[in-house]
């Protein structure tokens, strides 16, 4: 072992910036038994509560059955099932897009597709609050690594015209995973339209979410009918889908490059098959449960009415996701700490998370939330204030 580490974990606790893990007994809900005690959760991705729905639950002992547990070998060898196929093609239909292609995780999809497009004669141009996994990627993948503030376009475009890499990409998530905003979407494809950039959108956030039948960002009604073969799409497929996985939807031939090229797709087993059928079953849910989002969108109006009197604001955001500024990172961590005290679980964000002073708390919101919860939560967040 590095004799260091032991100083270093124990710098970390002393500055509150130990991560602990809880252990959960219960499924995945609103409502969770974690470390024997019940809880109301506010911080789940299952936004539209598919995680735990029984027509899920029984496409998975079906899949199961056809097919086996585990894939047991990589896309390229002998693991690239029909249900994975099947579920390909339906995403791509559903997305807006000629082809998808099936990764294990979202992590591996960025990984993979950034890694597989750009090199050491290109640039990528990223937004200073991308997804960890974006910013993994860009390292890895050797290119120039140009990361422009916050939804700046006016910064990001002068960046792209003083560039002269061969190939230039512009990643950003499309739902900003600490923040709940939405990039300016149709800008971005402008600009990269100007410049003969290709414009990478992680939607991790906002599949199944946002727009016509929860098909994503590009959906929205201010995106109109984006169409340029500029844009790759990548979404999870673990968060408002409710199950595990990630797609990446775009021209045939990036599809293609990436079948040839993406290693985190070449050099891994494929995920279970069963997997693939539940998320045939998740799609048609996500597309036809419309309520499931009207709930939602509910929700956010009404936890926004009832948080408006602490002293702590929200930040201006019209996603599920929904950051209660609080400033220092132990006071963040006081206050989730007094709720879980009352049962209810809401983390608190801190910084390397989050910048300096930005500690938060990120409530999470479902379809499966019930308007007592939410005055459960502001109820408490009132006290709470009182005392702190
Ligand atoms: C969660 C997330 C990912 C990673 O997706 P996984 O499927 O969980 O690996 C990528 N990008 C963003 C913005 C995310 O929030």
């Amino acid at each position: 072992m590095f004799p260091d580490l032991i100083e270093r974990l124990r710098k970390r606790e002393q500055q509150g910036l130990l991560r602990q893990r809880k252990i959960l007994e219960s499924p995945q809900s609103s409502q969770v038994t974690m470390d024997g005690r019940d809880y109301l959760a506010f911080c789940s991705n299952d936004y539209l509560g598919l995680a735990n729905h029984l027509d899920l639950i029984e496409s998975v002992s079906k899949g199961a059955r056809r097919y086996g547990v585990g894939a047991s070998a990589s896309h390229m060898i002998n693991g690239h099932f029909s249900a994975h196929h099947v579920l390909e093609e339906a995403l791509a239909e559903f997305a807006g897009f000629p082809q998808a292609l099936l990764f294990s995780t979202g992590y591996m999809a960025n990984i993979g597709a950034v890694t597989a497009l750009v090199g050491r004669e290109d640039a990528i141009f990223s937004d200073k609050l991308n997804h960890a996994s974006l910013n993994d990627a860009a390292l890895l993948s050797r290119a120039k690594f140009i990361r422009y503030p916050h939804a700046d376009l006016a910064l990001l475009d002068q960046r792209l015209s003083t560039t002269n890499a061969r190939r230039k990409l512009v990643i950003s998530d499309a739902v900003f995973s600490m923040e709940g905003d939405i990039a300016p979407i149709p800008e971005l494809v402008a600009v990269c339209e100007k410049h003969q950039a290709v414009l990478l959108l992680d939607d991790a956030h906002g599949f199944g979410v946002l727009g016509r039948q929860g098909r994503g960002s590009l959906f929205l009604p201010d995106c109109g009918s984006i169409h340029s073969p500029n844009i790759i799409y990548m979404a999870t497929l673990g968060k408002a889908a409710g199950v595990f996985g990630a797609f990446v939807a775009a021209q045939a031939e990036v599809i293609e490059t990436l079948i040839q090229s993406a290693h985190s797709y070449i050099y891994t087993t494929a995920t279970p098959p069963l997997l693939a059928q539940a998320l045939m079953v998740s799609l048609k849910l996500i597309q036809q449960d419309e309520w499931r989002r009207n709930v939602l969108t509910q929700n956010i109006v009404q936890l926004k009415e009832a948080l408006q009197s602490l002293p702590w604001k929200l930040l201006p955001s019209s996603t599920p996701i929904q950051p209660l500024m609080i400033g220092e990172s132990a006071e963040a961590v006081c206050i989730s700490q007094r709720l879980r005290e009352r049962g209810i679980l809401v983390p608190a964000i801190r910084p390397p998370t989050v910048a300096q002073g930005t500690a938060r708390l990120r409530i999470s919101l479902s379809a499966e939330h019930q308007p007592c919860d939410l005055m459960r939560l502001a109820e408490a967040l009132q006290e709470i204030a009182l005392q702190v």
